[in-house]
């Protein structure tokens, strides 16, 4: 097979050669803390462990894909808003009072909506339903649960034999750490919350410990004082043990992670991973988190998006499709002009099946690996897709019960329809006039949202110059003697101009003018088409 440029099949290239030397079914690794505000940015964790992996799976090589949910994690901060089991949003701040449970992991905090056993449950299934609607499926681990079953108690051994080396590698790392410093912390059986340990006992796979709170972000939590033992399966490694533990128990071959990991747990990681628990650290893969709307999402700030948000205005594979981008520099989401990244996939999807031509023979690989990626079963043959752009119109030229019906018309009208549309093609109009309207009604920026005036300004007829009011009248003409396709109505719009000795820009302008009431507006000629010939000839009537 030719080499592939696409970022994702390279990295597969590396996993299927590193799994080759050890004799291994690659792992595939990716993670999250159900914290309640992790957003599409953390999605990055999931998604640049999905397409790698997806590629080794096109290649015949069987691959583990797995995902672990770090549900031992303590509480660190009670977001703003909190998604319920539906995507929905709702200020922390209405719901039961959980800041007493900082410092307790996740996994013991009940849920704040009262619908599933525990915090953690609730914030994994909310989770899991955004991964799995992407088309993504990996195998869901729990943390705490591989606690329960003694699945680290070979690891928790390896560290607390190695005490030396480990209080080595942690002063190392961690200034304020002291040699003696064990990375393991005791679930208090008194108040719950994580208590770091002074003790260890090999044989009977016991610590001992005081509840004396412990440093979370820039604040403390606080201990009742407890003083006892309690046994492994009741403790935690720390993070940054207990993420090459992980490598270790499972042979992660390939994990991605974010900027944040790379320039800390990373780099003690990989040493830990060799000197502590005798592995090779995975290929690694450092992600980029992007802006959404050019600022950074922050669960304590409460601008956070997560992927049911996304589907509210698009499709899966449409979404998705951000993520194939090249992941080196910063991206910002721009959700008020969101036509754009939709504009883009469906050039890709029209590269895909060769519909749209590609004269920069990298390029179109490219384009064309970015569609496989996205979608989750490529279909055989180019799948009925209403430009989004146009959708965003119609969406706003129908309205009422019937408003799909009104919707077919138009597009009978124009083309885009045979005279008797299959359920398919009418469902897919239908889907695509429902996700751009809500854009249209949630991020859309100002000049999307279109309205046909009743009747242009006075003000504004009088400013039209006279070569720009005969340029109107002659469209009004054009437009009341016969239907037109969009390509059509295009076309006329540059001829229109020229015989009145206009720029395009003078004629467009005039046009908007009247139209809409302002300078400057969507394309003009789907504009029409969208909104009726008729109605709009009937405006321009006043000219
Ligand atoms: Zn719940
Ligand atoms: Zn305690």
């Amino acid at each position: 097979m030719e080499k592939s440029l696409f970022w994702a099949d390279q990295l597969a290239d590396k996993i299927i050669e590193r799994s080759k030397r050890e004799k291994r079914k690659p792992n595939i690794k990716c993670q999250q803390t159900p914290s309640g505000g992790k957003h599409i940015g953390n999605l990055n964790d999931v998604v640049r462990a999905y397409f790698p992996y997806k590629s080794l799976m096109e290649r015949g090589t069987k691959a583990e894909f797995v995902h672990m949910t770090d549900d031992r994690d303590p509480l660190k901060a009670v977001p703003k808003r909190l998604a319920d089991l539906d995507g929905n949003w709702h200020e922390s701040s209405k719901l039961k009072d959980m800041s007493k449970y900082l410092g307790v992991p996740l996994c013991r905090i009940p849920d704040p909506f009262g619908c599933c056993k525990s915090w953690s449950e609730h914030f994994t299934k909310v989770w899991m339903e955004g991964v799995r609607s992407l088309g993504m499926n990996p195998t869901l681990y729990s943390v705490d649960d591989l606690y329960r079953k003694g699945k680290f108690e070979p690891f928790i051994r390896m560290v607390f034999r190695r005490k030396d080396r480990v209080g080595e590698i942690v002063s190392k790392y961690q200034k304020t750490k002291s040699k003696d410093y064990i990375p393991f912390d005791a679930i208090c059986p008194r108040c719950g919350r994580l208590a770091n340990v002074s003790s260890f006992d090999l044989k009977k796979k016991r610590v001992g410990f005081m509840c004396g709170g412990k440093a979370i972000k820039d604040r403390r939590s606080e201990g009742c004082g407890f003083v006892g033992e309690v046994p492994w399966s009741e403790g935690k490694l720390q993070w940054r043990f207990e993420w090459p533990a992980l490598w270790a128990m499972f042979h992660t071959t390939f994990e991605p992670f974010g900027k944040d990991h790379a320039a800390g747990s990373w780099i003690s990681g990989q040493e830990i991973a060799r000197n502590i628990f005798d592995i090779e650290p995975p290929i690694p893969y450092v992600y980029e988190f992007f802006l959404v709307n050019g600022e950074k999402m922050s669960a304590s700030v409460g601008n956070v998006f997560i992927v049911q948000d996304m589907l509210k205005i698009m499709e899966p594979e449409a979404f998705l499709y951000y993520y194939t981008k090249k992941p080196g520099k910063q991206r910002d989401l721009d959700l008020e002009n969101i036509i754009l990244l939709i504009n883009d996939f469906e050039h890709a999807e029209r590269v895909y099946f060769g519909k749209d031509k590609e004269s920069n023979e990298n390029e179109r690989k490219n384009l064309t690996r970015q569609y496989f990626m996205s979608v989750k079963d490529v279909p055989k043959g180019m799948p009925m897709r209403l430009s989004y752009q146009f959708a965003s119109m119609i969406s706003q030229a129908v309205s009422g019960k019937d408003y799909v019906e009104q919707a077919v018309r138009i597009l009978q009208s124009t083309g885009h329809l045979k005279e008797n549309p299959t359920k398919k093609e009418i469902e897919a109009v239908r889907g695509r006039i429902d996700l751009a309207g809500n854009w249209i009604r949630t991020y859309a920026a100002d000049e999307y949202r279109i309205k046909l005036v009743e009747r242009p300004e006075r003000k504004i007829l009088a400013s039209l110059s006279n070569d720009q009011k005969k340029a109107l009248r002659d469209l009004q003409a054009l437009l009341s003697t016969k239907e037109l396709t969009e390509d059509k109505l295009y076309e006329s719009l540059w001829v229109i101009a020229k015989k009145n000795n206009l720029t395009a820009p003078e004629f467009f302008r005039g046009a908007y003018q009247v139209l809409l009431n302002r300078e400057s507006g969507p394309r003009l000629a789907q504009f029409i088409i969208a909104v009726g010939q008729e109605r709009v000839a009937k405006v321009l009537s006043s000219v």
